[in-house]
């Protein structure tokens, strides 16, 4: 604790013992070391990786090597894993899957853009669009030339009776969009080589298509 005056220094270790802050906000992972000083909470190394890519809505520091000054560490003591839990994930939906410590980066990073970013968790309905039978979500696909599986979005609409896929985070128009009842999914977990992999196939222009998926939870 470099610099640090030996009061703000106890009394950061106050905080930082609490119970609520002794894992990642984030990721659930045990003993964090960082804490954003902008949003009062303790996170884990890996996660304050991803907070420093949204420097507008994060500050990151570490809890062990920065210097935290009695502002803000009465900041963090006013806020901390728990209020801070309570106001970003206060509606959060049932099938909205919240990734762990050991689920990938671009899960967790979509996790974190999603609740301090674009505050989705706030308020009851913020997710509206995503409320009519749609579900969403980040499943590996393989590629079809070169058999790599890389992290795409979709999007199931029970509304619309529907399945896509995007290639692009961003994309507006899915790259696929097949009809529920033309589809069959069958588990495949030695194919794909992962528990929970997934064949899902259905017929365009009347041929049989197959696309390979698995998502790391199996959720
Ligand atoms: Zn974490």
């Amino acid at each position: 604790m470099a610099g640090g005056n030996e009061r703000s220094i106890k009394a950061l270790k106050e905080v930082w013992r609490r119970a609520e802050n002794s894992f990642c906000a984030d990721c659930g992972k045990p003993d964090p070391d960082w804490a954003s000083s902008t949003l009062g909470v303790f996170i884990c190394l890996s996660c304050s990786g991803i907070h420093r890519n949204i420097p507008s809505i994060s500050k990151v520091k570490s809890l062990k090597m920065d210097h935290w000054d009695d502002a803000q560490v009465q900041f963090l003591a006013n806020h901390g894993n728990a209020v801070t839990k309570a106001t970003y994930e206060a509606h959060i939906p049932i099938y909205y899957y919240q990734p762990n410590y050991s689920d990938c980066q671009v899960l967790r990073e979509q996790w974190i853009r999603a609740k301090y970013e674009r505050k989705e968790f706030t308020e009851l309905g913020k997710q509206l669009p995503y409320h009519d039978g749609v579900k969403e979500g980040i499943l590996w696909k393989r590629g079809r030339d070169n058999g790599q599986f890389l992290p795409r979005k979709f999007l199931l609409s029970e509304r619309e009776g529907c399945l896509k896929y995007f290639t692009k985070q961003d994309a507006k128009e899915p790259k696929i969009n097949i009809k529920i009842d033309v589809i069959n999914a069958t588990f495949q977990p030695v194919k794909i080589g992962n528990p929970n992999g997934l064949q899902i196939t259905y017929l365009k222009d009347n041929k049989t298509r197959n696309i390979f998926v698995y998502h790391e939870s199996g959720k």
